[in-house]
Parts: structure tokens; sequence; C-alpha cells
């Protein structure tokens, strides 16, 4: 113990005078900035809501990157100018004319034109839409739900009555299993029957989880 502070000492002692020390306040600076600046992001990801976020997800399948960044800029403002939208997020006219037309496609944004009288040219001022945003999460939802619905029949249909290739080519009913002669249809191996008693509870599971958690 005593060794370590009297050899801290020391090293303090040679820090203050040799010029090192400054090149080490400065490095030490930088890091810490850089330190703040990941904290910041990181609390950028942390902050959102599930709502939120559930918003970002949606619009990002609509439009991608640039759609979740367009919308979260017109935020609850009224009919903001695309040039305004372009120069606000720093993306180029092109990017941003398809994008606010991907969101319009879709009614997430609408729009009205006004004719500008100094330069002749119409421009268009943008709106978020935000109650759209609901009705499309509701359809994704219901569509999900149809397809794992859909899938759940067709395994309780066909339930103990799978056939899967061992080297995992294919998966096939009792019927395609028969029109092989239960055969795999890629590499001729003889098929497997598989319980599908573990798909059919996982689909369960999903479908419950879906219908009251969204
Ligand atoms: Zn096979």
């Amino acid at each position: 113990m005593a060794k370590e502070t009297k050899s801290k000492k020391r090293a303090k002692k040679n820090k203050a005078n040799s010029p090192k020390s400054k090149v080490h306040k400065l490095k030490t600076k930088n890091s810490k900035k850089e330190e703040s600046k990941k904290a910041e992001s990181c609390q950028k990801l942390v902050k959102k809501s599930p709502a939120r976020q559930r918003t970002d997800d949606t619009i990002f399948i609509v439009a991608g990157e640039s759609g979740v960044r367009v919308v979260n800029f017109l935020g609850d403002k009224k009919n903001v100018s695309e040039f305004v939208i372009a120069d606000k997020l720093k993306l180029d006219m092109q990017t941003i004319r398809n994008t606010l037309y991907k969101l319009h496609t879709h009614n997430i944004a609408s729009y009205i034109r006004k004719k500008d009288r100094q330069k002749g040219w119409y421009i268009s001022y943008w709106t978020f839409n935000k109650k759209r945003i609901k009705e499309i999460i509701v359809n994704m939802r219901n569509m999900h739900l149809e397809k794992l619905r859909e899938r759940l029949e067709k395994e309780e249909a066909n339930k103990g009555v799978f056939f899967i290739c061992p080297k995992a080519c294919a998966r096939l009913d009792f019927d395609q299993a028969t029109e092989f002669e239960y055969k795999c249809p890629e590499c001729g191996t003889l098929l497997h029957q598989q319980e599908n008693l573990r798909t059919i509870e996982h689909l369960k599971e999903k479908i419950k989880e879906i219908e009251c958690c969204s």
C-alpha cells in the first residue's frame, strides 16, 4: 500500500513537469467528448417510448430511414415547404421527393401546392397525418394475424403427419408426401414423419400475444 502511494506521488510529479502531460490532457478531453457523444446517442435510443418506436418502425417499413426522418421533423408542424424539409434534413431534393411520394401513397403525409410568386413554380407544403399511423399498424397486425391463423389451420389439419427430409431440403404435408412416395423431391432421401405439436403451440402463443398485446 505504502509503496503504491509513493510511486503514485512520483508519477504525479513527473507528469506535471513533462511536456507529455499536455498531450495526455488533450487526449482525455477528446475521449471524454467521444464518450458523451456515445452516451447521447445511446440515450436517444433508450428514450424512445414504445408507441414512438412502433410509429418509427411502421414508417420505416413504408418509406425507409429517410421517411422516419421526414416524419419526425414534420411532427405537429403544418404545411412545411419541401425545400425547408430538404434543407433541415440535409437531403437532396430527389430523395426528399421520393420519400414524400411514398409517405403520400400511404396517406401518412398530405400536401398542398402553392405557386411561388417570385420564382413562378409550384412548391408543395407538407403535413404529417398522425392518425393514419394507427390505421396502418392495425392493418399490419391484422394481416400478420391472418397469416398466422392460416398457418395454424394447416398445421392442425396435418397434425403429426408432416414429413421432413433428414437433410432439411423439404417439408411436405401428407398429400404431398404420398405424391412423392415419401421421398424427398430434392434429393430422393426417404422422408421422416415429423411431430408438429411444438409448432402448433408456438403459433398459438404467437397469435395470443398479438391479440392481447397490440
Ligand atoms: Zn432432401
